[in-house]
């Protein structure tokens, strides 16, 4: 390994290194006692297993270390008679895949599971946009796996990798249901372009397809094409929309949306709200009031979902990081799994923020939403 790189949990020769610094230490102190301490042999078959530090890495036949390590696109290993949405985020997520399935092809050319392999799944994990705590978090818990479980072969080595990031996106919470309260309010925030306003479309024709009573609030008064949009999208799913001129204050169609919902027994409000305002402190201010108008309206939070287009990366976790402390953000909606996505992101978000991904977009049409699913976000990473 290059000289100066980091790696991670070596608790052998952290070891070695600490007591190196102790015996330096002791060395400049007089000694106060010269006894050796008596060395005590564990029982037979209870001796202690320093994790190995390379482990030969069992390679099937049909392996094939040179098309690993230049899949195509077009080549994404899809399986036939997977569904249609495995396929799209399988698609979605190669570029993050490829990058992903680096170190297990360099171990496959060592034929070992060596310190060089953890060190580089951390960075592909770190290239996957995963963040540096996350990438730690999970190669030393896919470590853990593989060592406890006795891996040795490539699916194993990738199962566990998998499992551990499913495991971790679990961490970070799940969804509510839906409240009993009526009106519940949804606040659907984000910066412009990300894809707010067809989520907001999207999240209500779901409630809609439910059975439930929907009502639109176009509360991005900043642009008139965000209200006609808006608009647009409630005509499409059959619900109302309450609306004010264009510059208007976004406070007071909350107001106005939430009377309206009351005196209809509307189920669900859903607020599309403004991407681009002048200065952070102006959005949080912004967004700020919008809440205390549905608090006080309906006597409870309201819920928050934050949408994230999957293809920005890091500048999604700067987004998170804004717009948390604007508001209490109940969860993430990932737009544009069916583009490129930059796989590692919501690792980074929840690793932060600690908010689940509730919802992932695979398209621009209406029924394009789908409810997150750890398992096969995970799985369609490596
Ligand atoms: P807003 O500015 O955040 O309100 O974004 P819009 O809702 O206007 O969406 C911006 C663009 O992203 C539009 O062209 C949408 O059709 C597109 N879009 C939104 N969600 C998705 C998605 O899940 N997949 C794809 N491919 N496009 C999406």
């Amino acid at each position: 390994m290059a000289k100066g790189k980091k790696r991670l949990k070596e608790p052998k020769k952290r070891k070695r290194a600490e007591s190196a610094e102790q015996a330096e230490i002791e060395a400049e102190s007089p000694p106060e006692s010269i006894e050796e301490p008596p060395v005590v042999e564990p029982p037979p078959g209870m001796e202690l297993q320093a994790p190995p530090e390379e482990i030969p890495l069992e390679i099937d036949e049909d392996y094939d270390v040179e098309a690993e390590s230049e899949l195509e696109e077009e080549e994404a290993d899809l399986e036939e008679g997977e569904g249609e949405d495995k396929k799209k985020l399988r698609k979605g997520m190669f570029r993050s895949r490829r990058v992903l399935s680096r170190p297990f092809v360099r171990a496959a050319t060592r034929k070992a599971i060596d310190p060089e392999f953890w060190h580089e799944a951390e960075e592909a994990l770190i290239a996957a946009d995963a963040g540096v705590t996350c990438a730690s978090a999970i190669v030393e818990g896919a470590r853990d796996r593989i060592l406890s479980q006795g891996i040795r072969d490539m699916d194993g080595l990738k199962e566990a990798f998998a499992d551990e990031v499913a495991e971790t996106l679990r961490s970070f919470g799940a969804p509510g249901e839906l409240p009993e309260d009526r009106p519940h309010v949804i606040f659907i925030v984000g910066v412009n372009g990300v894809g707010k306003t067809t989520t907001t479309a999207k999240i209500g024709y779901q409630y809609k397809q439910l059975g439930y009573k929907v009502l639109f609030a176009a509360a991005d008064t900043f642009r008139a094409a965000g209200i006609e949009q808006m608009e647009m999208w409630a005509h499409r799913v059959g619900a109302p929309v309450v609306r004010h001129k264009t510059g208007g204050d976004p406070a007071a169609v909350v107001f106005d949306a939430l009377e309206s919902a009351k005196a209809r027994g509307i189920d669900v409000v859903l607020v599309d709200t403004a991407g681009r305002l002048h200065t952070k402190k102006n959005l949080m201010d912004e967004l700020n009031k919008m809440c205390r108008v549905a608090e006080r309206q309906v006597e409870r939070p309201p819920e928050a979902v934050l949408v994230i287009d999957a293809t920005t990366g890091q500048n999604g976790v700067s987004q998170a990081r804004v717009f948390g402390e604007a508001l209490d953000i109940s969860s993430i909606a990932l737009t544009k799994m069916d583009g490129s996505a930059k796989g590692g992101v919501v690792l980074a978000i929840g690793a932060e923020l600690s908010i689940p991904v509730a919802y992932v977009g695979m398209g621009e049409g209406l029924a394009d939403l789908r409810p997150f699913d750890p398992e096969a976000y995970a799985h369609a990473l490596f």
